[in-house]
This record gives C-alpha cells, sequence and structure tokens, in this order.
C-alpha cells in the first residue's frame, strides 16, 4: 500500500501539474470506486470545477475545488493515479476517468478495488464525513513529539510496529516506513510499546522523520502497485536497511536480516542492532 512518502510524491505530481485546470467530465466505471455521493451525482457535479489546491492528510489526497467542494482520494492497496497526457487505450484496471479542459485525463486506476474517491460539496466538510479522516493522528513531519506519543505508548502491551503504523497515533507510516523506522531507533518490532524508554521514543522519532523524508526525496519506494502521476517507480527501496531484505547482511553489522509476522504483517529487523 502506498504510504505518507509515495502519497506526498503523487500530491506534488497533481499540485504542479493541476491547479489552475478544470474539470470537464467524470467518467466512472465502476461503482464500488466512489464513496460519496452517488456515482450518478459524482458524474454530474464534479464537472465544472477548477481545481484549486491539492494538500495530503496521511494517506489521503486532498483536493480543494472551486465553489469550495473538494475531492478526496484514497489509494488504499492497489490504486493509482496516473495522468495521461495523449490519447491512450484505456488501462483494463482504469475505474474513474477525469477529463480535463486542458485535453488530459486524470486516472483513476485501481486493480482490487478498495480505493476510494469523495466528492463534497462546500457544506460537507471531509474531515467530519471520512471516519479515516475524522480520527487521523497527527502528521509524524509537522507535529510528532515525544510528549504525545509518550503519552499514546503508556501501558501499551501491543508491539510498539503495530503502534506506529495505527493511524490514529501516527498518520501515513505503513509496513516499509515503521520497519525501517525502529531499525534506525535500534528498536525490535516486537517489544512491548509501554517499555520504550524516553530516550528510545526520541531515537524512534527522529528515525520516523528521517525515513520519512528520504523516502520523499527517492520520490518512494517502488513497490508493487505504485508509480508517481507519470508512471515512474520511486527509488527508496534501493537503499532500505531491512525492509525485503531477509537473510540478507545487515548494512551496520553484517548480521542476517530477519523476517518475522506481526499483527499478519511480514516485519524485518536486525537481530543484533535491534534490542
Ligand atoms: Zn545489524
Amino acid at each position: 500500500m502506498p504510504e505518507l512518502p509515495e502519497v506526498e510524491t503523487i500530491v506534488k505530481g497533481l499540485r504542479r501539474e493541476l491547479t489552475g485546470d478544470v474539470i470537464s467530465q467524470a467518467v466512472v466505471l465502476r461503482d464500488a470506486s466512489i464513496g460519496h455521493p452517488s456515482c450518478r451525482d459524482f458524474a454530474r457535479f464534479l464537472p465544472g470545477h477548477k481545481i484549486e489546491r491539492v494538500k495530503r492528510r496521511g494517506k489521503y489526497v486532498l483536493i480543494e475545488l472551486s465553489d469550495k467542494a473538494s475531492l478526496v482520494v484514497h489509494l488504499k492497496m492497489s490504486g493509482r493515479l496516473l495522468l495521461k497526457k495523449q490519447k491512450s487505450k484505456p488501462d483494463r484496471f482504469l475505474r474513474v476517468s477525469l477529463k480535463l479542459e486542458s485535453g488530459r485525463e486524470l486516472h483513476f486506476e485501481d486493480m482490487r478495488v478498495f480505493g476510494r474517491l469523495w466528492f463534497f460539496t462546500s457544506k460537507q466538510n471531509p474531515n467530519e464525513l471520512i471516519k479515516g479522516l475524522k480520527t487521523m493522528g497527527v502528521e509524524p513531519l509537522e507535529d510528532l513529539n515525544l510528549e504525545y506519543l509518550k503519552a499514546k505508548l503508556q501501558k501499551k502491551t501491543a508491539p510498539i510496529k503495530n503502534v506506529i503504523m495505527d493511524q490514529t497515533i501516527i498518520a501515513g507510516v505503513g509496513n516499509i516506513y515503521a520497519d525501517e523506522s525502529l531499525f534506525m531507533a535500534g528498536i525490535k518490532p516486537a517489544r512491548k510499546a509501554g517499555s520504550l524508554k524516553d530516550k528510545e521514543i526520541k531515537a524512534l522519532i527522529e528515525s520516523i522523520i528521517k525515513v520519512l523524508s528520504t523516502a520523499i526525496k527517492a520520490g518512494g519506494s517502488s513497490m508493487k502497485d505504485y508509480t508517481d502521476l507519470d508512471g515512474v517507480n520511486g527509488n527508496y527501496m534501493s537503499e532500505s536497511w531491512v525492509y525485503r531484505r531477509t537473510n540478507e547482511k545487515c548494512r551496520k553489522c553484517k548480521s542476517e536480516i530477519e523476517r518475522i509476522k506481526i499483527a499478519g504483517r511480514s516485519t524485518h529487523f536486525c537481530p543484533s542492532c535491534q534490542k
């Protein structure tokens, strides 16, 4: 699933390419891809709106439109946003196509159909109406600090990895960047969250910020189903510390990277660098 750095890369592309353009037509090919309103109303109300601002919150893309309307996108497992500058044969997983006055088309492709698009008018606040946005935790690159995270970890017996992937605690961190941050902070992913000392929580916060910033600079990771707007893969994975490096040598100590399952998710760590 695309995580914060991948969504940030897409948002930067949308902001650069689409600000000022106007949606002239919305074609819905798969009803399940529309979260709000009905598919018919989505296709009826969206055209004519100008794209004014593009932002990110956690893993959500927030597009502010003219008349204070908004378009929200969550890519979930396999959703992709692609900007088509020339006529091309539609992808078999094309679910929604937004035609723009500039002649280009913004395609939402989604093999597994978990991704969603929502359209809201000025009277509807997406932060209230989409549960994931309403309950979203802090933005790690803006508001994550020791006091906040310490309070969230207190007395928790769940593995620390689960807690940093919990979107109601920290926005945008998923499987890849949780493993990478825990390696950089020297903390075993299965450690009970409540057992972390202040020094370790501080190191973890610094690592999360560093890992996410590095991945944004690399244009995200080259995961399956993720590309930027132009269909180009990210570069982060080639430099990962532990993620998808099972049985390879640790880049710091040469021990073999191990893989375990935590809450059903593949988890990678170095048994000697992480305590
Ligand atoms: Zn190591």
